[in-house]
């Protein structure tokens, strides 16, 4: 079942993503339309705050606290409708956007005027065997906060282990990607890693190993040769041991296997790369380049008009430099200014703007007060550029209290040690428990099929609408599983499940249901039987 958000009189500008590209976008659009109320402005996006990317690298110190590098939208976008949900599906051709069920299983159907895509990427580890299971990456809050905390347990346990190889695995730290992120990241790792192992009794910060792998013969390749040695010669100094022409192949619970069969033994591995096309995009039936939207220089989507794209998702011609628009922020906010402009000129008959922008500089921190930059042609390293860094960086973070709060942050990293406590966070999803009191639904017939659930301690009834009459088709009691149906057929549930008394179940998300079913051999014939003797039950 779905329920709908219908067109109204007002014109719908519908935005996916909330990052630099989406909430700028709204941002710059609550501006222009501010004295318009006729204009409503929806955002969808899968959190309720905008992660600033750039700073991210230093969560892993703990010099910035995780909390301050995230920014609440609806603080940002006073305006703007937010819809914290998973977008399921775009239809182009029908001009909806589907988003993922909440609390009740119901998906909704949000219809537009004016689509603004901006999803970003996503990291792309299907090529690389065993880099889903054993790669961490690098790319938003949650993996940042794994990442502080699993560098935080390997050291733990490589305090009080006493086999040789596996200690030295547990303090070998892999990074594979020898552009920004992966550059940013090595180097506050290696800074944390060996300034936390000074804690902990049997660790010397001498055995830990910081290994940085790039596939080409430099690293920072985005900045001038000489910026990029001298970023490599102060990593090197600092420890960090940097394999060029190194690529990586694959992974496995022992370490990386690198495309010459070699393997490193370790146990911690961060993959900043690939990224690659968001699976959304890629179903889209207009033209892409490189699994990005082709976009022309006004963000239109040809052949969709009213659909717009900008960011890491998107194709951009780049009218400066040739070729396209890196995938950066500093171009994602440029961009989203234009794009609010040109929606609003389509809506007023106005003439669109085409996408102009030479980039200002760039500029990459090294850690421990250091930094490269190259701003308007001019190089800069050391403590100067790294002050230039923060200062930018600081400046462009939104709101007042969010750089209040860094700035605190910062000061206090300055004369307090690092803090090394580990936050558990783990809480499965892929198992869910929950409880039901008497008479309480589980799900409604109609309702999307996101679960399968096995009964662990009481009964529910079966109910199916029959005539406009509630009818019980069975009563299932602890042992039995139900739910099955619509995630095997892919179709909307076909019964409601009541409790009878208070019911505790155990519920399994929809993928990883289909990940058992993929590797279980039986479990699909278990399911189909069960289907069929269901279904044969209820006909009777
Ligand atoms: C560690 C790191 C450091 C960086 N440092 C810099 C830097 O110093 N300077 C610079 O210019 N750039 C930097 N970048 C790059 C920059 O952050 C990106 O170019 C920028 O974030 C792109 O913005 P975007 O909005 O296009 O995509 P994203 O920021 O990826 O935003 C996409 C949003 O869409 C949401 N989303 C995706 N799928 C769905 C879905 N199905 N349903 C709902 N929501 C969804 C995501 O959760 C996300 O919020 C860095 C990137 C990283 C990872």
């Amino acid at each position: 079942m779905s329920t709908s958000i219908a067109r109204t009189p007002q014109k719908q500008i519908v935005i996916l993503g909330g990052g630099f590209a989406g909430v700028y976008t709204a941002m710059y659009l609550e501006k222009i339309f501010r004295r318009h109320p006729d204009v409503e402005i929806t955002l969808i996006n899968n959190a309720n705050y905008f992660v600033f990317q750039p700073m991210l690298p230093e969560v892993i110190s703990g010099s910035i606290e995780i909390q301050h590098v995230i920014n609440p939208i609806r603080r940002l976008c006073p305006r703007t409708n937010l819809h914290m949900r998973e977008v399921q599906a775009i239809d182009l051709d029908r001009k909806v956007v589907t988003t993922s069920p909440g609390f009740r299983p119901t998906l909704q159907r949000i219809e537009y005027d004016h689509l603004v895509i901006g999803l970003g990427t996503v990291m792309n580890f299907s090529r690389m065997p065993g880099l889903q299971q054993h790669a961490l990456q690098f790319k938003n809050i949650g993996d940042a906060l794994h990442l502080r905390n699993h560098i935080i347990h390997v050291l733990e346990e490589a305090d009080i282990e006493k086999d040789e190889d596996l200690r030295r695995s547990q303090l070998t730290f892999i990074v594979a990607g020898g552009g920004f992120s992966g550059v940013e990241t090595a180097a506050e790792l290696n800074d944390f890693v060996r300034a936390a192992a000074r804690h902990y009794r049997h660790l010397d910060p001498n055995e830990v190993r910081v290994v940085l792998l790039h596939s080409g013969d430099r690293i920072l390749p985005e900045l001038s040769y000489d910026v990029g040695v001298f970023a490599y010669r102060l990593l090197q100094k600092r420890g960090v041991h940097i394999r060029f022409n190194t690529r990586l192949a694959g992974a496995t619970a022992e370490g990386a296997i690198l495309e010459t069969g070699e393997k490193m033994p370790a146990k911690t591995l961060v993959a900043t790369v690939p990224a690659g096309p968001h699976p959304l995009i890629a179903g889209l039936p207009c033209q892409k380049v490189q699994g990005r939207i082709l976009v022309n220089d006004r963000f239109e989507v040809p052949d969709y008009p009213g659909v717009w794209a900008l960011g890491d998702c998107a194709w951009i011609p780049d009218s400066c430099e040739g070729g396209s628009c890196p995938p950066t922020a500093q171009y994602a906010v440029r961009e989203a200014k234009c794009v609010a402009r040109n929606i609003a000129a389509s809506m007023n008959g106005g003439e669109l703007k085409r996408f102009r922008f030479s980039s200002i500089g760039m500029s990459a921190a090294l850690g421990h007060r250091s930094a490269v930059a190259e701003i308007l042609g001019v190089k800069i390293w050391g403590i100067l550029a790294w002050f230039i860094w923060r200062t930018i960086y600081w400046a462009k973070l939104p709101g007042i209290e969010r750089k209040l709060r860094v700035g605190v942050d910062w000061f206090l990293d300055l004369i307090l040690p690092p803090d090394i406590v580990q936050i558990k966070t783990a809480r499965s999803r892929t198992l869910n428990q929950e409880h039901f009191g008497p008479g309480e639904i589980v799900f409604r017939e109609g309702d999307h099929g996101d679960r399968v659930y096995l009964i662990v301690k009481g009964e529910v009834d079966v109910v199916q609408e029959s005539g406009g009459r509630p009818q019980i088709l069975a009563r299932l009691c602890a042992g039995e599983c139900f739910g099955e149906m619509a995630l095997l057929t892919d179709a909307p549930r076909n019964a409601t499940i009541r409790a009878v008394g208070d019911v505790d179940v155990l519920s399994v998300y929809r993928e990883d249901f289909q990940t058992l079913l993929m590797h279980l051999p039986g479990l699909r014939q278990i399911f189909n039987n069960l289907m069929t003797q269901r279904k044969r039950g209820a006909a009777d």
